[in-house]
């Protein structure tokens, strides 16, 4: 089986009925990319930028973050690489941030929540991020999306921050793409509006489910209750790609579930445009795409 999946290297991400689709890779840093890269993905569909947060004494500056953003994309050589910006909360440590203990930290001050109070924070990863853009071909992501007031705020801060890196004379690329994962049911059921003021969506399973059926996603206990094929999930999935496409955003999965081969053909007839998985998982969800269909059966 091994070797049938090597002769896959090279090949397309392509239905039995003619759909292409991107597969991307999920990575936490540059050590990532070789794997990415080895096992033939298309595309970095998340990097999770807190690894670039943890474990340490301070907050990452704007040179380090920068530093590390523009490895990850030169080493991708011109394929798109989409960071997610910081996604912490009082259950990842960051005993800097000074973040107090919660009842109920998957619910709480986490991800764009304390971007949104901590601007200084926010402006320093964006600005980063912008900079990284002129070495390759970045998007951004923004997690834990509930509101469309929390997107205008974004945008308002990125739009500034646009403003004084070219204020400063610093290149960055003026066409960086911009998306949401849609992680909460929330913004899963208001992905029509959301749809208009991004240019896609990153669907994150694994919060998605906890969320989704109130069920923690890290207590085993739950593991008999816990499906994450629940018809509510399949459900919120199938409105979001298709809220996406109506406002013109493309939709990608990133979650776990993305890397199911058992549901590889249900994601294509859904309509998903890029699925981002680990590397390791690239060339069997390949195999599992190259033998879907993503189209209704002409009579
Ligand atoms: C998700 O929630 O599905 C996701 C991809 O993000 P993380 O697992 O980092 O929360
Ligand atoms: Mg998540």
């Amino acid at each position: 089986a091994r070797r049938l999946l090597q002769e896959l290297k090279g090949k397309k991400n392509i239905s039995l009925d003619g759909k292409e689709i991107n597969l991307y890779a999920n990575i936490g840093g540059l050590k990532d990319v070789a794997a990415v890269l080895s096992n033939d993905g298309g595309g970095v569909g998340l990097f999770r930028s807190e690894f670039l947060y943890i474990g340490r004494d301070s907050l990452p500056t704007e040179e380090e973050q920068f530093q590390a953003y523009k490895a990850v994309v030169e080493t991708m050589a011109g394929k798109r690489v989409i960071i997610r910006t910081l996604d912490i909360g009082a259950d990842k440590k960051a005993d800097y941030l000074e973040l107090e203990k919660e009842d109920n930290p998957a619910l709480g001050y986490r991800a764009i929540r304390i971007c949104l109070t901590r601007p200084d924070i926010f402006k320093t990863q964006l600005r980063a991020i912008f900079r990284a853009s002129a070495f390759g071909k970045v998007a951004i992501m923004y997690p834990m999306i509930t509101s469309v007031e929390e997107l205008d705020k974004i945008h308002t801060i990125v739009a500034e921050v646009k403003k004084e890196l070219t204020a400063d004379k610093i290149p960055f690329k003026d066409d960086v793409e911009e998306g949401v994962m849609i992680e909460t049911p929330a913004a899963a059921l208001i992905s029509d509006d959301l749809a208009r003021k991004v240019d896609f969506f990153s669907i994150g399973t694994n919060d998605l489910t906890q969320y989704t059926l109130a069920m923690d996603r890290q207590n085993s206990r739950l593991d008999v209750f816990y499906n994450p094929h629940h018809k509510a999930i399949l459900r919120l999935i199938r409105m979001t790609i298709e809220n996406g496409h109506k406002g013109g955003a493309w939709v990608g999965i990133c979650g776990e579930l993305g890397a199911d081969t058992t549901l590889t053909e249900t994601f294509l007839r859904m309509g998903v445009d890029e699925l981002s998985v680990s590397p390791s998982m690239i060339l069997p969800v390949r195999d599992a795409i190259r033998k879907s269909h993503a189209y209704p059966e002409k009579e």
